[in-house]
């Protein structure tokens, strides 16, 4: 399975695009940290330098200074439990007849293990189980017979699922997302080339200006000229709410839309159509900030952080036990007792997953005298798995998957629960349903 990652291609007219590269990744960081990787081409030769763990950690200046070349791609994995393997690091390379190519994606190919059969019968040995290598593969066979654009063409045509990719093919950079545009990807224009991203805050630290998301189904060549577009294929877009909701930064620009503003939004809809009476309203640091700044402002209600984040605790979320989990959280959000005691206290979050979170902070604001806790989510009740690219959990570990909202209020503590719904989401986000990916809480997914 792959998970939520984050891209960034670069082709520059000159000059080192390993270095953009790197500081776009590291305003990438937030979408994965289990690994980093950037390959650059120079003209003649493919540079390439991958490894585990967080961009600081696997990137030395030397390592930069090496990677040559006005075309580069990068790319940060996110986390899985048990999946931390050195092979699985992207961009993977393959060295075809007709040249150098090596790709990195965002999301999660549906058909792999079929692609991968039908590889392996014309003698392509792969060295992951991966569905990126599957795709590298798939490119390379076709790059036998066809150009560039014909051969990222047929390989749109044969792959099902959601993938924001770069590749770099003898220095040529490239972008394309899938047909449906469910994982995000940007172009942006820079002093003296361009970059594709997933993320528009990846264009802001290297003084990049955006231009526009790259359309679903679409394929961007970046040239020293100017940039070279497609649009091969065309299908109703399924654009992931989620991360407008959790994933994406919300100083970042998606579809149009800034995150931030739509999940302040989404916190206003929260009071208007679900608010109740409290003395204050906070957060859960840092996914809840913007929706709770919403919410505050529209019941005209104080705004006070009840408990502070220790930054230097990574994601609990991945944490193999429940109880590993539990105490995870408690290092990890401590409540401010003076702000708590005798209050009545709304409190906003983006989700709630296993409910783990949710349930160990109403019982610390509780120790800590809370008089009522009430808890609103910016989002409707996840009841089913991602599959497109996005490590949730399974669906026994959902807590919505078999709870009821009140019965969920009943397992985590809580005085009052309130979801918003998927209308609200669409509302807030001026997209109608159809045109998002809402598999996680509909059990709809656009992909078979
Ligand atoms: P849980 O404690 O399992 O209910 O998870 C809820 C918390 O995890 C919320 O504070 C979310 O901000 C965060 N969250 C939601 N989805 C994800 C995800 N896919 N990966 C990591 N964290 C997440």
């Amino acid at each position: 399975m792959e998970d939520k990652c984050g891209v960034i291609g670069v082709k520059l007219n000159s000059g080192h695009a390993a270095f953009p590269t790197y500081y776009g990744l590291y305003a990438l960081q937030h979408r994965g940290q289990e690994s980093a990787g950037i390959v650059s081409f120079d003209g003649f030769k493919q540079h390439t330098k991958k490894g585990l763990g967080l961009i600081g950690e696997v990137f030395k200046e030397d390592d930069l200074k090496q990677l040559t070349g006005p075309s580069a791609i990068g790319h940060v994995r996110y986390p899985t439990y048990g999946s931390i393997n050195k092979k699985t690091v992207h961009p993977f390379n393959v060295n075809t007849r007709q040249g150098f190519l090596a790709l990195g994606h965002n999301g999660n190919i549906t058909n792999a293990e079929s692609l991968r059969k039908d590889l392996e019968k014309v003698g392509h040995v792969f060295t992951t189980d991966t569905d990126t290598e599957v795709l590298v593969h798939e490119l390379a066979r076709n790059l036998i017979k066809a150009d560039l654009v014909q051969a990222i063409k047929q390989t749109i045509e044969r792959t099902q699922g959601a993938y924001s990719t770069t590749l770099i093919y003898n220095g040529k950079v490239v972008g394309f997302r899938d047909p449906r545009g469910i994982r995000p990807l940007c172009i942006g224009e820079l002093d003296d080339g361009y970059m594709v991203a997933s993320e528009s805050v990846a264009l802001d630290v290297v003084g990049g200006k955006f231009l526009r998301d790259v359309k679903p189904g679409e394929l961007v060549i970046l040239e020293e000229t100017g940039l070279e577009s497609r649009r091969i294929t065309e299908k109703t877009p399924a654009h992931c709410f989620f991360e407008y909701i959790y994933f994406a930064r919300p100083d970042s620009n998606i579809e149009g839309r800034s995150v931030y503003k739509v999940r302040r939004k989404l916190g206003e809809l929260l009071y208007d159509n679900h608010g109740v009476a409290t003395d204050l309203v906070s957060p859960v640091p840092d996914s809840g900030r913007a929706f709770a700044a919403g919410y505050a402002e529209a019941g005209n209600i104080e705004y006070i952080e009840s408990m502070m984040k220790n930054r230097y605790v990574g994601r609990t979320f991945i944490m193999p036990s429940q109880e590993t989990r539990e105490r995870a959280v408690r290092l990890k959000l401590n409540p401010i007792e003076p702000n708590i005691k005798g209050k009545k206290i709304m409190i906003i979050d983006d989700s709630i997953v296993r409910g783990t979170t949710s349930k160990q902070l109403i019982d610390s604001l509780r120790d800590n005298g809370a008089e009522e806790v009430h808890v609103r989510i910016g989002a409707p009740p996840i009841t089913s798995p991602c599959n497109l690219g996005v490590n949730m959990a399974s669906e026994e570990e959902l807590m919505a998957s078999k709870k009821s909202v009140s019965e969920i209020k009943n397992a985590i503590g809580a005085d009052s629960l309130e979801y918003l719904s998927l209308e609200e989401i669409s509302e807030a986000l001026d997209i109608p349903k159809n045109n998002l990916c809402t598999g996680c809480v509909t059990g709809n997914y656009p992909i078979k």
